[in-house]
């Protein structure tokens, strides 16, 4: 199943429920960063929590970020993921390797760490973006995340966010989230109903693993509650829009001096998008071009 998000509503529109596949996207995003095991399922985690908080935006160029900072060594996580399906990420420690939970799972929470922050930006595509803190409850994202809903939007949610990793790489991930829509947010039949799916969500990654479809573990979750499925799978995948020339004008804006210092000690520079581990070289003539624009840039300025 290619990676996708599904969206549905349930209880008479009360209840909003989104899923998607991210299988081949933390694949990617593991490749790209060289991520460990438990790198992977935590920054695999993120991605795909992102994925599901930016899909109930309204405008196209709608953007959520979500960062974690936890005291454990996988140090801070960062993700960008759009309403248009596109996400990319990072970990400070890519390499980070913590011993297996008793129960033989990724121990996650060990790795990010139990206590510190989780801050969630939204930039709705206009005005001043909105952004929230909470203290992280266990580091093991999904909890993180949830909490952050109920607390910070006011939104009773459930998520259930799972990333398999076998010895060849990504296997199987995805997420699914459950929420209560504001305007039904006072029915307190609604929030038993929510209460009700854990059983059935914490069986998620399982079912992810034994390759169930998202139409298959939705109509698992809101079968019973008058299930509308919502026309129109949206593909979403990793994609950075890093490029050589957004990384040359970044250089431009060093200055003259800085860049005639680069050509002299190193011969040129090279830079390392973060979010997707793309280096990009650029030569002294490269650097040369860039002051020459600068000067031209200035005597324009002088004769004006
Ligand atoms: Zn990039």
């Amino acid at each position: 199943m290619a990676d996708q998000l599904i969206r549905a509503t349930a209880a008479d529109g009360g209840i909003r429920i989104v899923g998607v596949v991210t299988t081949r996207l933390v694949e990617e995003a593991r490749q790209r960063h060289a991520l460990s095991a438990v790198g992977t399922a935590a920054l695999g985690r993120t991605m795909t929590a992102g994925l599901l908080l930016a899909s109930s935006m309204k405008r196209p160029e709608s953007r959520v970020n979500i960062r974690l900072r936890g005291d454990g060594p996988l140090g801070g996580i960062l993700v960008d993921a759009g309403l248009d399906g596109t996400v990319r990420g990072y970990v400070d420690n890519p390499e980070t390797d913590v011993p297996a939970t008793p129960q033989g799972k990724l121990d996650v929470g060990a790795a990010i760490g139990r206590n510190g922050y989780l801050y969630v930006v939204r930039d709705v595509g206009y005005g001043y973006p909105y952004s929230s803190t909470v203290e992280l409850v266990s580091g093991e994202v999904g909890e993180d995340i949830a909490y952050y809903l109920a607390t910070s939007e006011q939104t009773p949610s459930a998520l259930a966010l799972g990333v398999y990793v076998g010895p060849g790489g990504v296997e199987a991930a995805g997420g699914i989230l459950l929420q209560i829509l504001p305007k039904a947010a006072r029915d307190e039949s609604l929030i038993t109903v929510l209460e009700s799916r854990m059983a059935e969500l914490s069986a998620f990654t399982a079912k992810l693993r034994e390759h169930k479809t998202l139409p298959e573990m939705i109509q698992d979750l809101g079968g019973d509650l008058g299930l509308t499925m919502l026309p129109g799978n949206q593909l979403v995948r990793f994609h950075c829009p890093c490029s050589r020339d957004r990384m040359l004008g970044a250089l431009k804006m060093l200055g003259a001096e800085e860049l005639q210092d680069m050509i002299e000690t190193d011969g040129g520079a090279e830079a390392t998008c973060h979010f997707c581990n793309t280096v990009y070289h650029s030569s002294s003539e490269d650097l040369a071009a860039l002051i020459q624009d600068l000067e031209s840039q200035r005597s324009s300025e002088v004769s004006s």
